[in-house]
């Protein structure tokens, strides 16, 4: 039997009095892709930084590959295979995109990832080796980021909305590199995006979010665009809702 690579159950996480992730359960396969939408302020990102260690869990339960990480602070969870593409990217600006490969690969786990198959995998970075990450475009910054986190040989990628402020042709970039990892089935992938449409047409199954709750889940193919639509703003409280 095989153990699910992420197990979340009831998980509650809070800032202050504000309850941002309420009672969230689900799970995610070893191999699959994971879509997290929802409108601004549904409680995604709280829920991606709780997953990630970077926020406490107020109660509930985090499993990775079948141990309870709830607990681990996220350096740990590093370790353990679980690594976060933040928002907003935050790269070492002032280090070069070779050293913020390299820093990563030192504070994580040892596997397939090193420098050359992050390379192969995202080959637009290949030229960009010696810049400072900080004069790197937005779409450049995006695919370093996700090679850093590729250099700690994580079991579970977290992406937090990777299309954030890139041209049209900078996230159809970003994409195809998460295309290459998602055909190779190696990495699961839990990702925030905002673009329905593109949630919809590159996750195998798809849970959206409103006022931290799971309000729908499910594959695109039983998903109705109308039905997700009417979850994401709130028009239907429904859970399950297929056509
Ligand atoms: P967005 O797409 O706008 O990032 P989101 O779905 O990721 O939204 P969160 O950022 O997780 O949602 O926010 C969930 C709730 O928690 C919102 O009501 C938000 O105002 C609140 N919140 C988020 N971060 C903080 C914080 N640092 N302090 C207080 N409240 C916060």
């Amino acid at each position: 039997m095989s153990v699910d690579v992420l197990k979340v159950d009831a998980l509650r996480a809070a800032h202050g009095q504000l309850v941002a992730v309420r009672e969230v359960s689900f799970d995610v396969a070893r191999g699959e892709v994971l879509a997290l939408v929802g409108a601004n302020g549904a409680g995604k990102t709280t829920l991606l930084r709780t997953l990630a260690g970077v926020h406490p869990a107020a109660a509930g339960r985090v499993a990775l590959c079948g141990d309870d990480i709830t607990a681990l602070p996220a350096h740990q969870r590093v370790r353990r295979g679980l690594a976060m593409v933040p928002e907003g990217r935050r790269l070492f600006g002032d280090m070069s995109v070779r050293e913020n490969l390299r820093v990563a690969g030192e504070h994580g786990r040892r596997g397939r990832w090193d420098l050359a198959a992050v390379l192969e995998a995202l080959p637009t970075l290949q030229p960009l080796l010696e810049r400072p990450a900080a004069a790197l475009s937005g779409g450049q910054r995006q695919a370093a980021a996700i090679g850093r986190a590729l250099m700690s040989n994580p079991e579970l990628l977290l992406l937090d909305e990777v299309s954030l402020g890139l041209s049209p042709i900078a996230v159809d970039g970003v994409y195809d590199s998460l295309a290459a990892l998602k055909q190779e089935r190696l990495t699961t992938l839990v990702l925030v995006e905002q673009d329905l449409d593109r949630a919809l047409a590159f996750a195998d199954r798809v849970l959206c979010l409103r006022e931290g709750r799971i309000v729908l889940r499910g594959r695109p193919g039983e998903l109705t665009r109308a039905a997700v639509t009417a979850a994401y703003f709130g028009m239907e409280a429904i859970e399950e809702g297929v056509r």
